[in-house]
This record gives structure tokens, C-alpha cells and sequence, in this order.
């Protein structure tokens, strides 16, 4: 996850929760990066970016990430990740990524005065999973395009160098809420940019304030039905059975039947009690983390001589498999 600003409940239900389900299966090794590099792809606040990784990194220990189990590390301490990224820059065809939707999205009207490192971004998170041979990639729907083309370019970079080298890796979208959407627009995925902070719940809010989102979100006023499928064209309806249903851990289809109709009125107090009860611990570890700052440069300065251990292997072999000269 990028530290841009603070992670909403799309990160955890879309990302972090599938994160900590992998960490925990046997024989995984698990590695998660704080990605700082990316952060800058856009503009930022360079005084603001220190604390920012390490309030990522809170966000994921007190999500669950075991450091003792995962490597927690930070992206621009892998030099790596730069390094790989433009090796493998080489082999990705400019209008490979002239077609990916998050450009596109985030350039918006004035491509031609976007930088080079947005349009570019998609070549450094293939960098980001083939740096470690990665197998699994665990992230939200809107980055199914991404990892797309993390597997063309291992692909290429097979069959140019001649070995099966990079393991093709396979995206791990799972869960109720593979897309979290806004809570004022059902149609928009919910995001650190969007203007109005009421549109998300920030895992930095408190119980008053995810209560105040969540009755002002935007519903409709027809009572809910027993099935998903009966709530298509209402999609402001549909995200909030989906937020109820992945933070329960229940089908949502199950969810339903339990308020089949009943309206938003019971609806939305049931979702505030349990949106309070999921949220509130995350957010307050993360708290306690983030009194101790020292503590979580430990952490992350122990995880990133892990990786640059694996980096390092990775890159060298990529080196020799490009052709570069080294002392014999
Ligand atoms: P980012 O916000 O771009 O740093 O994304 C970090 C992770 O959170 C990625 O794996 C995304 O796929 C995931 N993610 C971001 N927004 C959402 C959302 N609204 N719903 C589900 N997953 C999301």
C-alpha cells in the first residue's frame, strides 16, 4: 500500500484481511511492502512521508501482520525494486500501459503533463512481485489490470532470456469486498483521493464519526430483499450489504436473509455496531503503535535486510541472465 494518506476500509477489507488469511496458511512466506516509491508517482508532501510509511506499517501489524511470521519492509530501502524496474522497463511496450485504466484515471484530463513515473508505476509493481518470484499477489479487483501485465512481462522476460525463470504470479482477490465503494456514490470505488472524507471510513476514524458516515451514506428507500441478485441498479444499497457481509464473514445472500425487509432505518445502526466493533481495535492498536515510533523502525529496518537478502539473489541473477558485465 502506498503511504499517500490514511488506508480506508477498502484497503483493509479488499487488501489487509486477505494479507493476514495468507500469512497465516502453512508453508506461506509472506512479504509486504510499504510502497513509498509509488507514493511519489503523484504530488506529496516529502516532510509528510517518514511518517507516513510508519502509519502504514502500523496499519498492518495492528491488522494482523505478524512481523515474526511476514517481512514488513519499506520499498524505497529495497534498492531493488528501482533497479529491476528498469530492466524489465525494456521489455514492456509503451502501449501496454497507455491502456491501463488507473492512468488514465489518476493523469485524468492532461495526460501529456502526467510524469513519467504514473505512467510508468505499473512496470515498478511488476518490479514489486517479480523481485521476490512472488506466486501470489493479494490485492482489490481495481488492481487485476496491473497484475495483468506483471505476468505479460514475466512472460516476455522468459521467453527473451530463454528460462522459466519468474514464476507467473496469480492475483489472490478474495472475499466479500474485492471493491469497496464510496459511501456517497455507489457507482465510484472508494479511495484516498476522493474529495469528501465522508465517502470513506479511514481506519483512523473513531466510533462517533463512523457512525456519522454511516447514516449519512447515501441509501435508497425500498426495504431490502433476500438476495444480491434482487439488489442489481441499487449499487449504494449493494456496497453497504457488502461491507456488513465482509466484516461479518458471512455470505451476503445470509446477510440479507437476516434483514429481508427491513430498511435502511434497522439496517444502518446494525452496520455502525459492527463497522465500530471491526474497526475500533485495528484503530486502536495503530494508536499504540504509532506512540512508539522507534519501535516501528525496528520492525522495518529488520524486514528490509530480509528483503534486500532475497533482492539481492533475484537481481543478480537477472544481471547474468541479461548479459551484464560483472568480475569474473
Ligand atoms: P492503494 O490505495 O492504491 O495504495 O491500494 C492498496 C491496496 O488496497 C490494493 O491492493 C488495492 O487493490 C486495495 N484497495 C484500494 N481501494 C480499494 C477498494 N475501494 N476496495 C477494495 N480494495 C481496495
Amino acid at each position: 500500500m502506498q503511504p499517500t494518506s490514511h488506508l480506508h476500509l477498502g484497503n483493509y477489507l479488499g487488501a489487509l484481511k486477505n494479507w493476514v488469511k495468507l500469512q497465516n496458511e502453512p508453508d506461506s512466506e509472506c512479504l509486504y511492502g510499504v510502497v513509498d516509491l509509488h507514493a511519489i508517482t503523484q504530488p506529496y508532501e516529502p516532510g509528510a512521508l517518514a511518517q507516513a510509511t510508519r502509519e502504514i506499517a502500523a496499519a498492518y501489524i495492528a491488522g494482523g501482520i505478524d512481523p515474526a511470521k511476514s517481512t514488513l519492509f519499506v520499498q524505497s530501502a529495497v534498492p531493488g525494486h528501482s533497479q529491476l524496474m528498469w530492466m524489465l522497463s525494456t521489455l514492456t511496450q509503451m502501449g501496454k500501459l497507455e491502456r491501463m485504466t488507473q492512468f488514465k484515471d489518476k493523469a485524468g484530463k492532461n495526460a501529456e503533463r502526467a510524469g513519467l513515473g504514473l505512467f510508468a508505476y505499473p512496470v515498478l509493481m511488476a518490479a514489486d512481485i517479480l523481485l521476490y518470484k512472488a506466486t501470489h499477489v493479494p490485492v482489490g479487483e481495481d488492481q487485476k489490470q496491473h497484475l495483468e501485465l506483471a505476468r505479460e512481462i514475466a512472460g516476455t522476460f522468459n521467453h527473451r532470456f530463454g528460462e522459466e525463470f519468474f514464476p507467473l504470479p496469480e492475483p489472490y482477490i478474495t472475499g466479500a469486498a474485492t471493491r469497496v465503494m464510496s459511501l456517497r456514490d455507489g457507482t465510484q470505488k472508494m479511495s484516498k483521493s476522493a474529495e469528501s472524507d465522508m465517502s470513506r471510513i479511514n481506519l483512523t476514524d473513531d466510533a462517533d464519526v463512523i457512525a456519522k458516515k454511516i447514516k449519512k451514506a447515501k441509501t435508497d428507500a425500498d426495504p431490502l430483499p433476500g438476495t444480491m441478485k434482487a439488489l442489481e441498479g441499487r449499487p449504494e444499497a449493494k456496497n453497504l450489504v457488502t461491507i456488513y457481509a465482509a466484516l461479518s464473514e458471512k455470505n451476503e445472500d445470509t446477510v440479507l436473509q437476516e434483514f429481508e425487509g427491513k430498511g435502511f432505518g434497522d439496517f444502518k445502526p446494525a452496520l455502525i455496531d459492527l463497522a465500530i466493533a471491526k474497526v475500533a481495535p485495528v484503530t486502536a492498536r495503530m494508536t499504540k503503535l504509532m506512540a512508539d515510533p522507534a519501535h516501528i523502525d525496528k520492525i522495518l529496518a529488520a524486514g528490509n535486510v530480509k528483503a534486500n537478502i532475497i533482492a539481492q539473489d533475484v537481481l543478480e541473477d537477472v544481471q547474468r541472465m541479461m548479459g551484464f558485465w560483472r568480475k569474473g
